[in-house]
């Protein structure tokens, strides 16, 4: 039987990559995606076109009860969920942080710490033995930024994926015992939609030659160190974060 991977933000970049890696690897996949229905269904349809079974769910991670929706419906259309990729994240326009106003900082926060938190809690509650769950992986998508701060441009951004590394130490030791693997990723600069996000369309293509590798990385070499953590080849690797930044 195919196993069941739910991905937040599948819509575009890496979630879509990752999406695309897990349909030709022959699992059911669950999507994510909050305001592009019409990106959501060019995943869906590259997907299908890969023989998997997909189904694209609107959620809003920073909504309590769209992420409660989500993970109910992945389990009514496949029965059980095997593993989680907690992907979906946003920057805001780069600033100093004397020039970031309230509204800015909450709407990061909410959607890459309490988002994230949210996605991570209910794969818990689903995936727990204690709980009648089989276990399971749970990949949370970080960033450099998290080491590197992110100065005069997203320190709001890089404050909220340093959570998402301690929320994955902490839940590896945490959940373990309940047999779910929980591992982070941390792009580098990665070629996809978010720089035009954050008002710098041009940046992958501008800081990429500043990495030891000397270019920007694509969204399909990050999906490619997920779908290792996601599968049973990584089935001794919890609590790591797993740079896939070029060197920078
Ligand atoms: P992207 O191309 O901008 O795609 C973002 C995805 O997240 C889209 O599918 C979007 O859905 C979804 N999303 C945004 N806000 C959401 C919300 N509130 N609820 C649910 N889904 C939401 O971004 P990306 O570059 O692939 O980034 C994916 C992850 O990697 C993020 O966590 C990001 O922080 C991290 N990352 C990226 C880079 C990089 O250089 N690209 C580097 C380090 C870390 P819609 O399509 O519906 O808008």
């Amino acid at each position: 039987m195919s196993k069941t991977v739910l991905i937040t933000g599948g819509s575009r970049g890496i979630g879509r990559a990752t999406a695309l890696l897990c349909a030709q690897q022959g699992w059911n996949i669950i999507f994510s995606y909050v305001g592009n229905p019409d990106a959501a269904q060019e995943t869906r349809t590259a997907c299908e076109q890969a023989g998997a079974k997909v189904i694209s769910h609107r959620c809003d991670v920073t909504s309590e009860t769209d992420v409660i929706a989500l993970f109910a419906a992945g389990i009514k259309s496949f029965g059980r969920i095997d593993a989680v990729v907690n992907n979906a994240g946003i920057v805001a326009p780069a600033a100093r942080l004397a020039d970031m106003d309230i509204a800015r900082m909450k709407s990061v926060f909410d959607t890459n710490v309490l988002g994230a938190y949210l996605v991570a809690r209910e794969t818990a509650r689903h995936m727990s033995k204690s709980r009648g769950g089989a276990g399971g992986t749970l990949v949370n998508m970080s960033s450099m930024a998290a080491r590197l701060g992110s100065p005069g441009e997203y320190v709001d951004y890089a404050g909220s994926k340093g959570a998402i590394d301690a929320m994955t130490i902490g839940l590896a030791r945490e959940l373990g015992p309940e047999g779910i693997r929980v591992n982070a990723i941390r792009p580098g600069i990665i070629d996809t939609d978010i720089h035009a996000s954050g008002g710098r369309p041009d940046r992958a293509h501008e800081l990429g030659p500043t990495c030891p590798l000397g270019r920007a990385g694509t969204a399909r070499e990050v999906a490619d160190s997920v779908i290792w953590l996601v599968g049973d080849q990584s089935s001794f690797v919890t609590g790591a974060i797993i740079d896939v930044s070029g060197g920078r």
